[in-house]
């Protein structure tokens, strides 16, 4: 059973460092099932592939379960499965959980990968393969086998050799093989109990619950065991700030219905938390922060050591505040946190003094006649290093099924921008208080209208 890893980033060999593991040894880890063996089959500056090869004990697979029957039928050794997932989390850890002791930036970066398995089950064939990986981002090339080549009138049979390409950090790739591999196999090799919900929560953070097939997905990943799937997908729709008792308010809803079908929500809150681990920005505040959708991932990862949310709705702080209660976090993580009302057009020196500000989908509620105020309160105030700032690209708008022609995404909306206007309000803005500003789209990029979502990340000049 293989998985090969293969990067083109520059120094590809850096790859070494993410998985903690040198490209010049070849290491071996003891499992329970049998052993993994760690090694590169090239190493260069340009190109770097590294082999995660399981040589699973078919004989202790066996033994003790009173059949003799999968001790000569299984596939169980030769196929990607859960114990490649197991295999994954022991070896490399470190790199799953996203963290890399000498380059710590690194991991947080998407740099172009390719993962290749060479036989990996697909119960649901190459549709279900696709349907799993491509909404992730992944160009996904999959090539069937014949069930016996002796046989062709026996048919293909559910296995492929797939290649799996995106430009990712390195953990996300892991998390996502760490979850699908089981679901295409549709089995486990040990029992499904409740820490399963919490390994697919974890390991399903940030993807999972924006995911359009995340049922079939929880339902496969638990062994179909209803009362699993159905705590797991509660926390889902939690996450995915579908709020089951109905609380939400304002904003998000309809904006949410519009733009759902891209789970765009999602996206662009991925875009942010990696520019602020891009520009090693820890202590944070977000301007706007509504019902807490970002302050949740902040507060979840132990990069980010202090974060501010400020909004003008009193109601919504008091609702992010529930919301994150719920997450139960210990007290000393919990302190990390702050919210405070206040509006993003007066000055305030409590916003002074961070690494970043954040300002999602917030400047287009704004009057026209108040952005300056808005611009000197943030650039030339509160004055964070870095700032990134997401707003909707009103040329998008057109591809939007749901939106009648001309209408604006949410009826609180006193504006959008076209890429120009946003790119020449940027440009101007930064000019004059200092900054840089660089682009980004978020979300699927169309070649006539642009991302549904711009993002500008300014830096100060220092
Ligand atoms: N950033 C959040 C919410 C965006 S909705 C997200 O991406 O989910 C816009 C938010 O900006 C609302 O919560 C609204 O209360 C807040 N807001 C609008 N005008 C504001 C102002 N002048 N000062 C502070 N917050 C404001």
């Amino acid at each position: 059973m293989l998985l090969t890893i293969t990067t083109t980033h520059q120094p590809a060999t850096d790859l070494g460092y993410l998985l903690h593991k040198h490209p010049e040894r070849c290491q071996s880890f003891v499992l329970s099932f049998g052993k993994a063996h760690i090694f590169y089959s090239e190493a260069s500056t340009h190109l770097c592939t590294a082999a995660l090869l399981l040589d699973v004990d078919a004989v202790k697979l066996v033994r003790g379960r009173g059949t003799f029957v999968g001790q000569y039928v299984s596939d169980r050794p030769y196929v990607a499965s859960s114990f490649l997932s197991v295999a994954i989390a022991q070896v490399f850890s470190t790199a799953l959980a996203g963290r890399c002791k000498d380059k710590p930036e690194l991991a947080q970066i998407p740099i172009p990968l390719v993962a290749r398995l060479p036989v990996l089950p697909c119960w649901g064939g190459e549709e279900f393969l696709r349907q799993l990986f491509e909404p992730l981002g992944y160009s996904v090339s999959a090539q069937g086998h014949l069930l016996d080549e002796n046989f062709p009138e026996w048919g293909q049979s559910h296995y492929y050799t797939v290649e799996l390409q995106h430009t990712l950090p390195l953990s996300e790739l892991l998390s996502h093989l760490y979850v699908l591999i089981p679901v295409l196999d549709d089995e486990k090799h040990y029992w499904v109990g409740d820490e399963e919900v919490e390994k697919l929560l974890r390991h399903g953070e940030g993807w999972l619950a924006g995911h359009p097939a995340r049922e079939q997905i929880t339902k496969r990943y638990l062994k179909r065991q209803g009362h699993l799937t159905r705590a797991a997908l509660a926390q889902l729709m939690e996450e995915e700030n579908l709020d089951p008792d109905g609380v939400e308010e304002q904003h998000t809803q309809e904006e949410a219905a519009v733009e759902k079908p891209l789970s765009l929500n999602q996206q662009r809150l991925n875009a942010v938390v990696a520019a602020l681990k891009k520009h090693g920005a820890k202590r944070v505040i977000d301007l706007g922060c509504a019902q807490g959708n970002l302050l949740k991932i902040l507060l979840k990862d132990s990069f980010f050591e202090q974060i501010l949310g400020v909004d003008v709705s009193y109601r919504s702080l008091e609702i992010a505040k529930e919301r994150l209660d719920r997450l139960r976090l210990p007290r000393d993580r919990w302190n990390r946190l702050q919210l405070i009302q206040g509006a993003l057009t007066y000055q305030d020196k409590r916003l002074k003094g961070y690494d970043a500000a954040t300002v999602i989908e917030v400047i287009e509620h704004l009057d026209l006649s108040r952005i300056q105020a808005f611009e000197r309160v943030l650039f030339e105030v509160a004055q964070p290093k870095t700032i990134v700032l997401t707003t909707p690209n009103i040329e998008y708008n057109v591809r939007f099924e749901n939106l009648p022609a001309g209408r604006l995404r949410h009826k609180d909306h006193r504006f959008e921008w076209t890429r120009e206007e946003f790119q020449s309000w940027a440009n101007t803005v930064a000019k004059r208080f200092g900054y840089k500003v660089e682009f980004q789209p978020v979300g699927i990029e169309d070649s006539e209208v642009g991302s549904p979502t711009q993002m500008g990340v300014f830096s100060r000049n220092s």
